[in-house]
Formats: C-alpha cells, sequence, structure tokens
C-alpha cells in the first residue's frame, strides 16, 4: 500500500526550522513579556518590508483584520462593502462585524476573483436594484482567492470613478504580485491571515493589516486593544485583537522561509500544469494565471463538472483533496438575507462551487508525491 497523500502536512513546517522555532519559543517564553512587545514590533516591520512597504499592524487573525481595517477607514452602520461570495465565509464575518453590509458581486469564471464587467454592472444598477438601493456603496473588497492577485487595475478604476474605498483580502496571497508590485498595496488597507495553513502561517491565530500611511497604524493599534489612545484612555470603544509574542517570534522566522516556498509551491504548480494539459478543458479546467500575475499558490484548483467523482477517485488513490469552497456565502445558512446579490446575479459564484477542487499543494510535496497525483487525475480522465 503506497503512503497517502494529504493535501497540506502542517507539522512539515516545524521540522523544516526547527532549531530556529525553538530558539524563539525559549526566548519569548523566558523574556516575561508575552502580548504586543518586541517581537510584535519586529514581526511587523519584517511583514511590511515583505510587503513591499507601508506600516504593518499585528493582529488576532485574518477576520479581525477585515474588521479593524474597515473601522479605521470609517466604514460601518449604513454601509455597503462590496465582494465577492465564492471565498473564506470569513470575508463576510469581517465586514459585518463592522457593522457594515456584504454585497456580493460575481467573480471572473477564469480567475475565481472579484469580475470587473459585474462589480461595473452592480454599481451602475445601483439605485434601482432593491437589494442595494437604501445602502451607501463605502468600500469594495476583492480577494486573492488562491493566490491569484484580483485585477486590481480594473477594480482600482471602478472604485475611484465612485468613490470606493479599496481593501484587499490577501489572506491567501502573502507575496503575490501583479505588475511587480507586492498584493497589499493596491488599496487603502490590506489584510492578511496568519491561520496555520495559510502561505505564512503560525503555530495557532494571527493576522495584520498592512496601510500606507502611520496614522491609520496608530489608529488601528489603538483599535486592536480597547480602543487605547494611551494606556487606560480608550478614545473609541475598540476591541481586543491582539498577537502574541510568541506567534509574532514564531512568524518572523517562517517568513524567512516564505520567498523559498513560493518557488517550490510554483514548481508543483508547474509540474501539475505540465502532467494535466492534455485534458481536454471541457472536462477539466487547470487553474489559469493572468497576465501580469506572481501566483502565489495557496492552493492548485481544478474544475471539473463531474468533480465529486474525480475527488471520490482521488480518494480511492489514497489522495486527500479540499473543496474551496463548496457553498458561496450569500447560499449559508447565516447569511441568506441582508445581503443583496447585484443586478447580474452570482451564477459563476454557484458554478465554481459545484465545479472546484483544490488538489494537494504545499512546499513539502515531492516531486514523486505531485506526479502520483497527477497520474491519478490523468488515471480518471484515461
Ligand atoms: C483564512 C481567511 C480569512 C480569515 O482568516 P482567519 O485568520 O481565519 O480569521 C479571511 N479571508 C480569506 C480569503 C481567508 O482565506
Amino acid at each position: 500500500m503506497t503512503e497517502p497523500i494529504r493535501s497540506i502536512d502542517l507539522a512539515a513546517a516545524w521540522t523544516a526550522q526547527r532549531d530556529e522555532l525553538e530558539a524563539a519559543v525559549r526566548r519569548v517564553l523566558a523574556s516575561g513579556w508575552y502580548i504586543l512587545g518586541p517581537e510584535v514590533r519586529r514581526f511587523e516591520e519584517a511583514f511590511a518590508r515583505f510587503c513591499g512597504g507601508g506600516e504593518a499592524v499585528g493582529v488576532g487573525n485574518g477576520t479581525d483584520a477585515i474588521t479593524l481595517a474597515l473601522m479605521a477607514l470609517g466604514v460601518g452602520e449604513g454601509d455597503a462593502v462590496i465582494t465577492v461570495s465564492h471565498t473564506a465565509v470569513a470575508s463576510a464575518v469581517g465586514i459585518l462585524r463592522a457593522g457594515a453590509v456584504p454585497v456580493f458581486v460575481d467573480i471572473d469564471p477564469e480567475r475565481y476573483t472579484m469580475g470587473p464587467t459585474a462589480l461595473a454592472d452592480l454599481l451602475a444598477g445601483w439605485a434601482r436594484n432593491p437589494a442595494t438601493a437604501g445602502l451607501r456603496p463605502a468600500a469594495v473588497m476583492p480577494v486573492h482567492l488562491y493566490g491569484q492577485p484580483a485585477d486590481m487595475t480594473a477594480i482600482g478604476a471602478l472604485a475611484g470613478q465612485y468613490g470606493l474605498v479599496v481593501i484587499e483580502d490577501c489572506a491567501q496571497a502573502h507575496g503575490a504580485t501583479l505588475d511587480g508590485h507586492v498584493v497589499g498595496s493596491f488599496g487603502e488597507a490590506a489584510t492578511f491571515s496568519f491561520y496555520p495553513t495559510k502561505n505564512l502561517g503560525a503555530f495557532g491565530d494571527g493576522g495584520a493589516v498592512l496601510v500606507q500611511d502611520a496614522a491609520r497604524a496608530e489608529a488601528i493599534r489603538g483599535l486592536r486593544q480597547y480602543g487605547w489612545k494611551a494606556r487606560y484612555v480608550s478614545d473609541v470603544v475598540g476591541m481586543n485583537s491582539r498577537l502574541d509574542e510568541l506567534q509574532a517570534a514564531l512568524l518572523a522566522v517562517r517568513l524567512e522561509a516564505v520567498p523559498a516556498e513560493t518557488g517550490r509551491r510554483r514548481e508543483i504548480a508547474g509540474i501539475y500544469h505540465r502532467a494535466l494539459a492534455g485534458i481536454d478543458r471541457d472536462r477539466l479546467r487547470c487553474p489559469q494565471v493572468a497576465d501580469g500575475v506572481g501566483h502565489a499558490w495557496h492552493q492548485y484548483v481544478v474544475a471539473s463538472a463531474d468533480r465529486d467523482a474525480l475527488k471520490n477517485h482521488l480518494a480511492g488513490e489514497g489522495i486527500e483533496t479540499l473543496i474551496h469552497y463548496p457553498v458561496p456565502i450569500h447560499l449559508q445558512p447565516a447569511h441568506r438575507t441582508g445581503t443583496g446579490s447585484g443586478a447580474a446575479g452570482l451564477a459563476e459564484s454557484e458554478r465554481a462551487a459545484r465545479q472546484v477542487l483544490s488538489l494537494p499543494m504545499h512546499p513539502w510535496l515531492t516531486d514523486g508525491e505531485v506526479e502520483r497525483v497527477a497520474a491519478a487525475v490523468l488515471g480518471y480522465y484515461g
């Protein structure tokens, strides 16, 4: 019996950098400083450099990062934040917790990210659409899903035309680039998650907001801790969403490995691409990389009308696959009301939910394992 291939191997991150990670743990435990201290500062600086500039603020998780970014941008009650339904449910939760309403727009079926044409239609029909008429279109939040940046040129142009602030959900795209710019620099704010499965993962929860100006960073530093301006003086209500010293120290070690790990993800995507290119696109669609994109390959996602049968076939070969995501947010029990879908509907988002399948993708897969996965996919279509 051959070894099973898992979709992700979290302990491998520990094994790969054990000495440095253990040293970081010992240093923090011995320091007597456990939350929002020098390790968080050091990681924030290193992470902002990795993102090509700006200021990073460490927070509790990627969902809170969205809420805090919107709060700092003055987006809340009565405001609509336009986003996609084909994403982690956290994208919508972060918006709702800021008091705003997510309004979903359909995706581009090739890129799986916000469709600029759908966005243009939604904005043009805003006042006539019963789902949006009472709301102020305040912000647009594209999600760089699977590691591929959304079309920020087209989205940014529409945001400019309609006076929307842009916030990027970068939870799946650490270090991805578009036209040579690292994601996180296209909008007024960008949010990141360091959930263990992400391309930069902690050994627990963590997140960050990246902003380009110092005043806004200071505002988020206050909001993440009881709205404190100075110790024990709350300017605003704020919340409690802090990054701890242990996670920050571990993340600083993990961050150093991310460029090489992203390189390995690209190699793995290349092996999949070459092996699967021969399958008719009517039967299996491999991911398309848009022009100008430096993909971070958080996931390698194929799409097929017989997705469930393919998934079962691969499971029978000992290969674990995942579905990101089986139910779009607008069809989730908790999110069916209060969220407008836009005149164009969400047909592509619903189709993606029926068809997408994430093949194993993490930097510690061997070439042999990737080839075995590809052979099993080919076997299904053979
Ligand atoms: C993981 C993720 C989040 C939420 O991050 P948490 O750290 O789990 O709160 C938000 N958006 C997207 C697209 C994600 O993948």
